[in-house]
């Protein structure tokens, strides 16, 4: 796995959580501190989501990962007949991208039980995902900034600092409505 810098890995995890938020799953927990596994996590609060909630989840770290440099990924998915492939091109591809895509992957086998199915379902969520990000991009660059500064936020603070950088924004665009 290519190691990433702590700033990618901070986007990436902001982004989770921010999307998780949206989506009406509320974070436990957000990480920047690697354990054995992961170079960062974020956790839901209770139980499971639903799956399409769960792959616009795991869609999203890797946007956002990739917007923080200026850069777009690109959506890869597995052959109909190998999975591992991707699993194991994914791992080349960058942190979080492999599970991240295979999670993904599995959540939507239950919506979309079909190779062909399945690859335009996470198309199309791909792209949700990747508008989700944009619209949302000061919240996640403030849950960015709060992660790089404590490596740990639990929901409670997650949440305050997307209502203030959400609040934040909406008082500039009433501010440079009336100017
Ligand atoms: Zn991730």
């Amino acid at each position: 796995m290519r190691s990433l810098s702590r700033r990618a890995i901070a986007y990436h995890e902001a982004g989770h959580a921010v999307v998780m938020e949206a989506v009406g799953v509320r974070v436990r927990r957000a990480t920047i501190v690697p354990s054995k596994y992961e170079s960062g996590s974020v956790c839901p609060h209770e139980g499971e989501s639903d799956p399409a909630s769960q792959v616009l989840i795991d869609l999203v770290g890797v946007l956002a990962e990739r917007r923080a440099a200026g850069r777009r990924p690109r959506l890869t998915f597995p052959s109909a007949t190998a999975v591992s492939y991707f699993h194991v091109k994914g791992d080349l591809i960058e942190y979080g991208a492999a599970v991240d895509g295979l999670n993904a992957w599995e959540a939507a086998a239950v919506i979309a039980p079909s190779h062909r199915e399945r690859t335009a379902y996470l198309r199309w969520q791909w792209e949700r995902a990747a508008a989700m990000v944009e619209r949302r991009w000061v919240e996640v660059e403030a849950v960015a900034a709060a992660l790089l500064k404590r490596k740990t936020l639990y929901g409670s603070e997650v949440r305050r600092v997307i209502r203030a950088a959400h609040l934040r924004a909406l008082g500039e665009r009433i501010r440079a409505k009336f100017r």
